[in-house]
């Protein structure tokens, strides 16, 4: 007889706030946020999440909501604790591989959202030319995503936990909790593209408001001890954690470090599509879902396979391997930037500039075939473009790559001779929904004053 699988492991409920949950989420990284579950190498499991919000964003035609919500962090479900069939716990020093055997979008609540951040509000890579809340919803028809926020284009998603990750150890915690402040107070300067979008936050320090721990007593001096040094989930570090690494789907691999008895597993900002890059922050197509999982503890694996890249064994970072399913493009639209700025100065080598401007090169040939600008930069942010670092040896200028898929709209994008036109680009919404989705996107203009 076939196995029962997958054994459910974490439930969520989407229309309870995270920390209403039946397991009890966390936004946080810190090892002593108890395990909520335990799983055994070889069993296969499924964890469900809630998308990066909690469900603060919501499915509707406004951008209000993205204007005040906290940007700082994401709700994910776990920490799980993984054991060998002995009973032995993942020991640090080992490699924990996460297989991921499907995953996907929870039955009825088949959609996502794609936006942009206030300036005040965490920001973008383009928030200094785009600096307003901006908000796409994205419904899902099987593999297939649509916008009635941005007509014209339709695409196979490759659904994938932008988020996954073990616990780090008290003392890699430490480590991370001191470089990043290094950066705030200033001890270290801020590397050159903070020159120019200095209005971005430089790292989300530590902080108790809104931390959200798990099993962790609220309202007791242990929890006041861990909130006020438990790491922020935004960027990703030697954990995995914020990894956004758009391929990770169907079949893939992540061979995860392991810092603390149990190895802590924790997943979720669950992306439904997403664009090398993320560049609109809230950047993917956000959504809940589930992942099925199978884990294996490959005991000392971080001394068998992964080389520390600084002052101590801890400086390592995970590996990751792409599963054999993709959506299949054949032609790419490529535009180039090179690492000079839009006042003029060159940079050198500068590849986030140049990347920049190939993002930008791409916002204004797309406003060209009818696109407004916001749509462009929502869009790019969440179909499956691919960025590629194509030179970065040739002084002064980096040279970074952008490819469109071509096939993902409705219009022939392409440069031809008779000069660019916007053609058919049909706003395509559920029944349900009322006129005021006329194929233009939210945007929440009132920027408070700087
Ligand atoms: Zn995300």
């Amino acid at each position: 007889m076939a196995p029962t699988t997958p054994m459910p492991v974490i439930t969520v409920d989407v229309w309870k706030k995270p920390w209403e949950q039946e397991k009890p989420l966390h936004n946080r990284w810190h090892p002593e946020i108890p395990h909520v579950a335990q799983v055994v190498e070889g069993e296969v499991f499924r964890v469900e999440a809630v998308d990066w919000s909690g469900g603060a964003i919501k499915d509707n035609n406004s951008a209000d909501d993205l204007k005040f919500s906290d940007a700082t962090g994401h709700y994910l479900s776990g920490p799980i604790r993984i054991i060998d069939p002995s009973g032995a716990p993942a020991r640090p020093g080992d490699l924990l591989v996460v297989e991921i055997l499907d995953l996907g979008a929870l039955p009825g609540n088949e959609w996502g959202f794609t936006g942009t951040m206030d300036r005040e509000n965490g920001g973008s890579f383009l928030t200094d030319h785009f600096p307003y809340a901006t908000k796409a919803i994205w419904y899902f028809e099987g593999i297939f995503a649509y916008s009635p926020h941005i007509p014209g284009v339709r695409f196979p998603g490759l659904i994938h936990p932008g988020l996954i990750g073990t616990a780090p150890s008290k003392e890699l915690l430490d480590i991370w909790n001191a470089r990043e402040a290094s950066l705030v107070d200033g001890t270290v300067r801020p590397p050159t593209l903070c020159d120019v979008l200095h209005q971005r936050t430089l790292a989300h320090l530590p902080t108790p408001k809104g931390s959200l721990l798990g099993l962790v007593e609220k309202g007791t001096a242990n929890w006041e001890r861990i909130a006020a040094e438990a790491a922020r989930t935004t960027p990703g570090r030697e954990n995995g954690g914020n990894c956004d690494i758009k391929n990770l789907s169907k079949g893939s691999k992540v061979y995860l470090p392991v810092f603390i008895e149990g190895a802590n597993l924790s997943m979720g900002d669950m992306h439904f599509s997403q664009g090398d890059g993320e560049i609109s922050f809230c950047g993917a197509i956000e959504m809940s879902g589930f992942l099925v999982l199978r884990c294996e503890i490959i005991r000392d694996g971080m001394a068998k396979y992964l080389t520390p890249m600084g002052p101590t064994l801890l400086h390592v970072n995970p590996i990751f391997e792409i599963g054999p399913v993709e959506p299949r493009f054949s032609e790419w639209l490529v535009f180039e930037g090179i690492s000079v700025d839009e006042s003029g100065r060159q940079h050198y080598l500068d590849s986030s500039v140049a990347f920049k401007r190939a993002v930008l090169n791409a916002i204004d040939y797309l406003f060209k075939f009818g696109y407004s600008k916001e749509q462009s930069y929502l869009l790019l942010s969440a179909c499956p473009c691919e960025a590629r670092l194509s030179g970065i040896v040739d002084p002064p200028n980096a040279v970074v790559t952008l490819a469109i898929p071509t096939a993902i709209f409705d219009q022939d994008i392409r440069p031809r001779k008779d000069g660019p036109s916007a053609g058919p680009r049909v706003i395509r919404k559920p029944d349900v929904l009322k006129s005021s989705y006329d194929g233009s996107l939210p945007v929440t203009k009132n920027l408070a004053p700087v």
